[in-house]
């Protein structure tokens, strides 16, 4: 069987953003295909919610099951694959795949969120998934009982720390720059732990290993001093970058590689929506992201209804 390719819209990712958007689609009865690489984005990794509505707490990983099993409840296509060029002509957008796929749409959103940033070092990429992580929520409890590092002072950096202190007997908590950038309680936490060793002023050179992490060597940038930690992991929080590498021959991203966006998630780009952490909106919550994706949601079906079909389209 032929593969059907022209959808009416096409949503690039499926975080919480790209889900409200694929709810309002299907209520709009609007032929919309989801492409994605998972289901729920960073709304996974958290440990423990409390500002999305209707629940006082609820883990990631327990409110994306919801979400999903909302948006299962509509006739709508998931397709697991990664998005990797966007170009328009003629009011068409054509969405290209990693696997070599080509779609067609008349109108899509880009809800495709933030992935973690890379230290860049040596034996990071070696070691990925062998002691190299990027979410503590995920994989912490993986390294129970095990001495394990911390790089970013940041607020995830300072929720890995206090996240691990209780299960390892050492964390050391690496900055490059001279201060902790978290909120003061959790950095007070973080001080008043026996069993963490914060390093600021500090880069990480290289992560060394056999299979497996097994130490890193850190280096103070003010004397040159070297350091060889032994740990059995590298939890890696030095933020995130937006998933927009794919869209910017279509739209202009701003300085920090997100499409910015008006009130309505229009990009200015006619019939191309941005909604959730891609975009320059601000505030980087679910909440946030899900409004963003119904507002695109929205803005998209009206301008489907008002753009005339072209006559070689393919239903
Ligand atoms: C550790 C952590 C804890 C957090 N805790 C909270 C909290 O308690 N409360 C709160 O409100 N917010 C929290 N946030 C922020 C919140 O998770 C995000 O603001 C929200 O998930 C953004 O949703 P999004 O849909 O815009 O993007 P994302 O959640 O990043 O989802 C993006 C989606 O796009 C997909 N994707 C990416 N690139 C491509 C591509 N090229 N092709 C196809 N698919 C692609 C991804 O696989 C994913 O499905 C937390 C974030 C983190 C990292």
């Amino acid at each position: 069987m032929v593969e059907k390719s022209h959808y009416d819209l096409i949503i690039i990712g499926a975080g919480p953003a790209g889900i409200t958007a694929g709810v309002y689609a299907a209520r709009k009865q609007i032929d919309t295909l989801i492409i994605t690489k998972d289901v729920g984005g960073q709304a996974t990794w958290s440990s423990g919610i409390e500002n999305y509505l209707g629940y006082v707490y609820i883990s990631g990983v327990e409110l994306v099951r919801k979400f999903e099993e909302h948006l299962r409840t509509f006739d709508i296509k998931l397709d697991y694959s990664t998005v990797t060029s966007l170009s328009c002509s003629n009011d068409v957008f054509h969405v290209g795949t990693k696997d070599g796929r080509e779609f067609v749409a008349r109108a899509v959103i880009v809800s495709s969120g933030k992935s973690p940033k890379l230290l860049g070092v040596p034996g990071e990429k070696e070691f990925t998934g062998k002691g190299v992580t990027y979410c503590s929520t995920c994989d912490g409890p993986l390294f129970a009982g095990m001495n394990v590092a911390v790089v970013g002072g940041g607020n995830s950096g300072l929720d890995a720390v206090v996240q691990m202190m209780k299960i390892c007997p050492k964390v050391y908590l690496i900055e490059l720059e001279d201060e902790l950038r978290a909120d003061e309680v959790m950095r007070q936490q973080a001080r008043a732990a026996q069993n963490v060793e914060i390093l600021t002023g500090t880069r990480v050179r290289e992560i060394l290993g056999d299979t497996f992490v097994h130490s890193i060597l850190v280096e103070n940038v003010h004397t040159g001093q070297q350091r060889v930690l032994e740990v059995k992991a590298v939890f890696v929080e030095v933020g995130l970058v937006p998933n927009s590498e794919f869209a910017k021959d279509v739209v202009r991203l701003n300085e920090w590689g997100e499409i910015p966006v008006n009130c309505g998630a229009c990009t200015g780009v006619p019939g191309l929506y941005a909604a959730g952490d891609v975009t320059d909106v601000p505030q980087k919550q679910i909440i946030c992201a899900a409004g963003d994706g119904a507002k695109a949601a929205l803005g998209a079906y009206s301008y489907l209804v008002r753009q005339p079909v072209p006559t070689d389209w393919v239903k």
